[in-house]
């Protein structure tokens, strides 16, 4: 049996009349830019999370830019953030002309550590982003405390943790997002909340964040021609903002359909291979299912395994961007960060999605276990 990573039209049936209905409304009002489906839905966004304002960008990436800008980081500014990450998450950092400072993740939520952040603090540090990588939630309490003792900002890159949740204080629920001065989100197909199409959406309680941010998003401009900065063309879509809308109403159950899936694999997985441990009082949006081995030859032979059946796997991230050419300048090496390498080596990720049936994650889990007992060439 063929199993993909993820199937994104098995959800779309069910829903497929309440979006072509909203998207056909968006075409007959022509109102393409910045129109009312983009306004309801940074509202009802803002809802989801808990935080006070929402506002959508283009995409996951510019999410993180104008993140940056608006919470005030300038050229020669350090930002430390995790190694084990896609590249949007540093890329930004540098192209507002900050340094990206890589410190190292933890062994077992593969999130960046709030330890190693501490050491890589100097005097030009003036933010952290943490990213919920996978989903899984970060040690928020931690980089709270850090940021507030040294005066830091905090962008939460959430791209793969919308729904995911955190305990932060007295008991109460927090969305991942909604805890630092920023959170930002990307609405690419693939992730836990996906648009048709690319788009992004940046949370803050700021009142002056959120009005920076609906400048820059618009060419700097608060009134219309006049330009007290540069900015970006960066909004988000109102066709998209549309279909989000409805996706919007089903993501919940979604995510928890997701749980269902990782506790299956948790479950045929045991003594196998280390599964994902989240922390207690956090829920995991498990947008990717990550195991890791003791080993990297036998990583490497799993996934050799599982690509020989038609099992799709990936591996996220098998170069950590402290390692990559691109970063070659900042003259990061092997060794530098010992649990990234450790992790980068002997992690793979399964399929994942709300949809995935039992038969398909016994042939993954199978699969998975036969590849301890064959050598795959
Ligand atoms: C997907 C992703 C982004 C970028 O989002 P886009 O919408 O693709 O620009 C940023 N950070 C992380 C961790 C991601 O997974």
């Amino acid at each position: 049996m063929k199993v993909p990573m993820v199937d994104m039209l098995a959800g779309y049936p069910p829903i497929k009349d309440e979006i072509e209905t909203a998207v056909k409304a968006v075409f007959n009002k022509a109102n393409f830019i910045l129109g009312e489906e983009v306004v309801k839905f940074e509202k009802e966004f803002a809802a989801h999370v808990g935080a006070k304002h929402a506002v959508g960008v283009a995409n996951g990436t510019d999410a993180l830019r104008l993140a940056i800008i608006a919470a005030g980081i300038k050229p020669g500014d350090e930002v430390i953030t995790s190694p084990f990450t896609f590249i949007a998450t540093t890329e930004t950092i540098s192209q507002c002309g900050a340094i990206p400072v890589f410190a190292d993740i933890d062994p077992v939520s593969y999130n960046l550590d709030p330890k190693s952040v501490e050491k890589k603090i100097t005097k030009k540090t003036r933010a952290i982003i943490p990213v919920h990588l996978y989903g899984m939630p970060c040690d928020m309490d931690a980089f709270m405390a850090i940021a507030k003792k040294h005066g830091l900002k905090v962008i939460e890159d959430t791209a793969q943790a919308f729904t995911g949740k955190y305990k932060f204080t007295g008991g109460d629920w927090k969305s991942l997002g909604a805890i630092g001065d920023c959170g930002t989100f990307s609405f690419f197909p693939a992730k836990n909340l996906g648009a048709f199409g690319d788009g992004g959406m940046v949370t803050t309680n700021d009142d002056k964040i959120c009005e920076e941010l609906k400048a820059l998003r618009n060419h700097g401009s608060k009134v219309r021609y006049i330009h007290e900065m540069e900015g970006f063309n960066s909004r988000l879509d109102t066709v998209q903002a549309a279909v989000l809308g409805v996706r919007l109403k089903h993501v919940e159950k979604w995510t928890e359909m997701r749980n269902a899936v990782a506790a299956k694999y948790a479950e045929a997985l045991k003594g196998v291979c280390v599964t994902p441990v989240v922390p207690a009082n956090t829920r995991h949006s498990f947008n990717y299912y990550t195991i890791r081995f003791d080993t990297k030859a036998k990583r490497d032979n799993a996934q050799k395994h599982l690509t020989e059946l038609g099992i799709a796997n990936q591996i996220y991230y098998p170069i950590a961007l402290h390692l990559q050419k691109a970063y070659a300048h900042l003259g990061g090496k092997k060794g530098d960060l010992p649990n990234c390498d450790h992790v980068q080596d002997t992690v793979f990720s399964l399929p994942m999605y709300p949809e995935l049936s039992d038969a398909q994650i016994k042939t993954v889990t199978d699969a998975v276990k036969e590849s301890l007992k064959v050598a795959v060439k």
